[in-house]
């Protein structure tokens, strides 16, 4: 399958479920039971922070 990205030293255990790059247990972790990258972790991280945000600014506006 080839190596990970981020672990040359590592094979390819898994399928990122949304960039669908292939990456190694050591990247692996859990969100939601979706398997995601590290970069992809950061991406819904970011955007759940705005969210967030977003929903703080409503409850003040009442
Ligand atoms: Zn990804
Ligand atoms: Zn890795």
């Amino acid at each position: 399958m080839g190596k990970c990205p981020n672990h040359s030293g590592s094979e390819i255990d898994f399928r990122c479920k949304s960039c669908e790059r292939g990456f190694c247990l050591q990247c692996m972790d859990t969100m939601k039971g979706l398997l995601l990258c590290p970069d992809c972790r950061c991406r819904l991280a970011v955007y759940k922070m705005y969210q967030d945000h977003d929903r703080d600014l409503e409850g003040a506006s009442y």
